[in-house]
């Protein structure tokens, strides 16, 4: 952009003119009649991303002089090249800006022939302008400090719906300038800037979603089948669903790719030899499943299910619901929290559970610490490792061995600076506003050690959270949801059962309602078996319609 600022209407009319005459073909030229109104042209320009190579002011206008508006102005684009257009009286205080406001040039009026008074100038401002790196944006950017939770959550959100974003810390030069240009305070945080140059301050991952072009409400009120869930399991059950003719919506409370979606590689799912991440290999399901016609719904929490005579009825969270014919409960699990204290307050500010890729590049050179001796801790050791200066592995029992795989533990063996603490555990996490440090203890010898750490990734057992299901399904004593086989106990069919058969092989006490992937009761938490179980609960939806 070329931006002038003129408060003589007919001088701004022909400066503009001129411009655009001579470089309209590259650039936009933007014309404003006083400071004011310049510098609220520059904040929605600067939200935008778009870039502004020269700003021309005119000295002498009434409220903000063309110095002024220069000086206010480079906050807003510091590498903007700044002409300052003087009559002939005015000299000496555009001589005085050259040191003020760094000023390029300035340009006596009037200014004909611009062929020989304006363009030689102006080319040459721009070349230099082009020769400096003023990359324009259009990504999403978010605005915020490092250890703030819900700056991590917003950054986890975006990353986990494929949503590409920039990354700029608040008190950060660039971040400063965006948050000005947001009209928003220093603590106003987190500040989302989305592609169109809307700024959210702390938007609500609902608010997010909808801004960034994630569907949030469904588009009708009725479908053959509604899978809660979208990671592995449902994201398996989405594309067979759909694929096969019925008219399918997906219900994800987060981000689809539910825990695989944070796996940072995954070795051992089928026909990927070298690995795949695993928010590739969900990405992927979830493109298929959108090109076979599921509707997916992200950041919409469903919290009841209940039979509406035939149909099969959900609640979402904002009160809306919907009904269908059938149900896929593939909810999964999610970690549980690691109870020492001192650690709850600190979590996103040096805490985090589950992989928190986000954090990874943060950690750089940095000694890091990780909770669990399961495949998902010892993905995220070999992950951290490349950015990290250590990590250390905390386990509660004597090694890796009962609780991993073993190509992960020779991974492991094989990289020097990741270090594996057996019978260790976390005694308590202290810090002010972020994570300083851990108390540890062994469990062998009874001693105490207290480490310094920024970083803390916890991977410790996870649960189900089905207790929205409570009375509606039967589950077991940990809040797995049962299936099929196991609700016949002694040849007696679960109470309240209407059907006059055995529930089929993934349904469970509810018929019509199936479960896929780790919520079902004794299901084995591999990615490969929630998509197998996810399509084949879809079979089992045809023939649950078709003998109704
Ligand atoms: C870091 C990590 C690494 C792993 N690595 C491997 C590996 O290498 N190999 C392997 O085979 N397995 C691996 N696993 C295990 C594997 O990811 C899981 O077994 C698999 O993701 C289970 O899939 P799922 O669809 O059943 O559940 P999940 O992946 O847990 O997905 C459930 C989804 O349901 C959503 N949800 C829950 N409740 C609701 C609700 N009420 N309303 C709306 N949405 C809801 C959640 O937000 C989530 O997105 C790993 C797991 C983790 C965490």
């Amino acid at each position: 952009m070329l931006l002038t600022v003129d408060d003589d209407v007919n001088v701004s009319r022909a400066v503009a003119r001129d411009l655009r005459r001579r470089y309209g073909g590259d650039y936009r030229v933007v014309r404003a009649e006083s400071g004011a109104q310049a510098l609220e042209a520059l904040g929605e320009i600067k939200l935008r991303g778009d870039e502004v190579a020269i700003l021309l002011a005119d000295y002498r206008m009434p409220g903000m002089n063309g110095i002024e508006f220069l000086e206010q102005a480079m906050d807003l684009f510091p590498t903007a090249r700044r002409v300052l257009l003087t009559a002939y009286a005015d000299t000496s205080a555009a001589i005085d800006a050259i040191n003020v406001i760094d000023l390029d040039h300035y340009l006596l009026k009037p200014w004909d022939p611009p062929e020989e008074k304006l363009y030689p100038v102006l080319d040459a401002l721009l070349d230099a302008w082009l020769a400096t790196d003023r990359r324009p944006v259009a990504e999403t950017r978010v605005v915020g400090h490092r250890w703030s939770a819900r700056s991590y959550e917003v950054r986890d959100f975006l990353a986990r719906n494929h949503v590409p974003y920039r990354w700029y810390l608040a008190d950060e030069p660039e971040g400063e300038r965006l948050l000005t240009a947001a009209g928003a305070s220093p603590d106003a945080i987190p500040c989302v800037i989305t592609t169109d140059g809307t700024a959210l301050v702390n938007p609500s991952d609902g608010e997010l979603a909808s801004q960034v072009g994630l569907a949030t409400a469904p588009a009708g009120d009725f479908y053959d089948l509604v899978v809660v869930g979208g990671g592995p399991a449902g994201l398996g059950a989405a594309v067979y669903g759909a694929s096969e003719g019925l008219r399918t919506l997906l219900v994800e409370r987060h981000a689809t790719g539910g825990q695989a979606g944070q796996s940072s590689r995954i070795e051992n799912y089928l026909g990927f030899p070298d690995g795949v991440s695993g928010s590739q290999l969900t990405d992927r399901a979830r493109r298929q499943a959108v090109k076979f016609g599921a509707e997916l719904l992200t950041t919409a929490d469903v919290v009841a299910l209940e039979a509406a005579g035939p149909a099969r009825r959900l609640v979402l969270g904002d009160g809306a619901s919907i009904d269908a014919h059938a149900i896929i409960l593939a909810t999964g699990v999610s970690y549980r929290q690691l109870d020492a204290p001192g650690l709850h307050d600190l979590t996103g500010q040096g805490v985090f559970y589950g992989s928190a890729l986000t954090e990874a590049p943060g950690c750089s050179g940095e000694n890091v610490y990780i909770v669990g001796g399961a495949n998902s801790a010892g993905q995220a050791a070999m992950y951290f490792a490349r950015h990290a200066k250590s990590v250390t592995m905390l386990v509660r029992g004597r090694g890796l061995e009962a609780s991993m795989s073993h190509y992960l533990i020779e991974q492991i063996a094989a990289v020097p600076n990741i270090h594996v603490r057996a019978c260790t555990e976390v005694i308590s996490g202290h810090g002010t506003d972020h994570l300083e440090g851990l108390v540890l203890r062994d469990n062998a010898t009874g001693e105490t050690e207290r480490v310094d750490t920024q970083w803390l990734f916890i991977f410790i057992g996870a649960a189900p959270r089905t207790d929205w299901l409570d009375g509606v399904v039967a589950r077991d004593e940990h809040g797995f949801v049962l299936a099929g086989p196991d609700l016949v106990v002694d040849g007696r069919r679960p109470a309240g059962w209407a059907a006059e058969r055995d529930p089929y092989h993934l349904e469970s006490s509810l018929p019509g309602v199936f479960v896929a992937g780790d919520a079902r009761a004794e299901s084995v938490k591999r990615v490969a078996s929630a998509v197998g179980e996810g399509a084949m609960a879809v079979a089992l939806v045809h023939r649950y319609l078709a003998k109704r």
